[in-house]
C-alpha cells in the first residue's frame, strides 16, 4: 500500500493527476504530511448529485491573510455542460480559480456555488466525487494498463474499463502493446509517450464520470497522430459535463462556449472566440502573440 501512494506523495503537488474523491483523493490527503487547510464545516452536508451549474460571485482570494490579493472580484456563470476556457498570462490566476473550484482552498470573500449551493457548506467528499481534476502530467503507477485505467473508479469491471478506453480513444494504442490491457507499465509510465499517458487519463475520467471536470491542458509536444486521437478523446470527455480548461491548444479555445481572459486576478474579457477577436482587446493581442503561430500546426 505504501508503495502505491509514494509516487503521489513524492510529487508534492496534491493534484498531480486525475482526482476524484470517491477514488483516491482522500487517501492521498490521509497520507500526505502536509494536511490541506480546507476541512468540512461542523454542519456540512452532502452535495446532492449536481447538473453542473457553477457560479463565482465577486470571488476574492489571498493565499495568505497578509499576502497579495490573487483574485479580485471574479464573477462568472458556467451553465451545465458548457466548456469554459481560462486563458491569460502566467501568474494571472488561472490555476487559483481551479484550486477554488476543486476547493483545495476556500474563497477569502464572495461566493462559489454549484447548482446554487455554496460550495463551502458541503462535505469535501461529496463535492470532490462530482468534480474531477486532470493535471498536465498523468500519474501512472507500476501495474497493468487495465489497473491504471481502473484507478478512475476502483469498482469498475474489466468491461467498463474497455468501454471507457474505447470512447477515450486509448484502445488503439493499448491493442498494440505486447500484452494489451495486461501490459505492465512502470511507475511514471516511462515506456508510454506523453500522449498515451493522457489517453489513459481520459479513460480514467470517463470511468469516474464527474459532472464537473477541471483540466489543465498539456503543453507537451505530441505527435500528430496522437494529437488527433487526443482531440477526439477530449471531445468525448467534454460531452455532458461542465468543463474548465486551462487551455493551451488553439482548437480547444476556439471551441469553448466561454473564454475567460484572466489578467492580474481579474476577468478582463469574456465571450466566445469570434466575439473576443472582434473586440480587438486583450484576447486579440494574446491570440496574436501566442496562438496565431500555432494555427499552422493544428
Ligand atoms: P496562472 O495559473 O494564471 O499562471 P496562478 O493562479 O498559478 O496563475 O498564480 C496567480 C498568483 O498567485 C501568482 O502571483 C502566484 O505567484 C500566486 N500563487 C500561486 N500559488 C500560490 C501559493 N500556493 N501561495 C502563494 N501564492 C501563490
Amino acid at each position: 500500500v505504501n508503495n502505491f501512494w509514494n509516487p503521489v506523495i513524492n510529487i508534492g503537488n496534491f493534484y498531480n493527476s486525475l482526482i476524484t474523491a470517491t477514488t483516491y483523493l482522500e487517501r492521498i490527503f490521509e497520507t500526505m504530511d502536509e494536511q490541506p487547510t480546507v476541512r468540512d464545516a461542523d454542519d456540512a452536508f452532502d452535495l446532492p448529485p449536481v447538473k453542473g451549474d457553477v457560479r463565482f460571485r465577486n470571488v476574492c482570494f489571498q493565499y495568505e491573510a497578509d499576502g497579495p490579493l490573487i483574485l479580485d472580484h471574479v464573477s462568472f456563470h458556467a451553465r451545465p455542460g458548457q466548456t469554459i476556457a481560462l486563458v491569460g498570462p502566467t501568474g494571472a490566476g488561472k490555476s487559483t480559480i481551479i484550486n477554488l473550484l476543486a476547493r483545495f482552498y476556500n474563497v477569502t470573500s464572495g461566493q462559489l456555488t454549484i447548482d446554487n449551493v455554496d460550495s463551502q457548506r458541503v462535505t469535501l467528499a461529496s463535492l470532490r466525487s462530482q468534480v474531477g481534476v486532470m493535471q498536465q502530467d498523468t500519474f501512472i503507477f507500476s501495474g497493468t494498463i487495465m489497473d491504471n485505467i481502473r484507478y478512475g473508479r476502483l469498482d469498475a469491471s474489466d468491461a467498463d474499463v474497455l468501454r471507457a478506453a474505447k470512447v477515450a480513444r486509448a484502445d488503439d494504442f493499448i491493442q498494440t502493446l505486447p500484452a494489451g490491457y495486461q501490459t505492465v507499465v512502470q511507475e511514471h509510465g516511462g515506456s508510454l509517450s506523453a500522449g498515451q499517458r493522457q489517453l489513459i487519463a481520459f479513460a480514467r475520467v470517463l470511468l469516474a464520470d464527474p459532472r464537473i471536470l477541471i483540466l489543465d491542458e498539456a503543453t507537451a509536444a505530441i505527435d500528430t497522430q496522437t494529437e488527433a486521437l487526443l482531440q477526439a478523446g477530449l471531445a468525448e470527455l467534454l460531452k455532458g459535463r461542465t468543463s474548465f480548461i486551462v487551455a493551451h491548444r488553439l482548437s480547444t479555445i476556439r471551441q469553448a462556449d466561454q473564454i475567460l481572459v484572466i489578467d492580474h486576478g481579474q476577468i478582463v474579457e469574456a465571450g466566445r472566440h469570434a466575439e473576443l477577436m472582434a473586440q480587438r482587446g486583450v484576447y486579440y493581442e494574446l491570440y496574436d502573440s501566442q496562438y496565431r503561430l500555432l494555427q499552422a500546426t493544428e
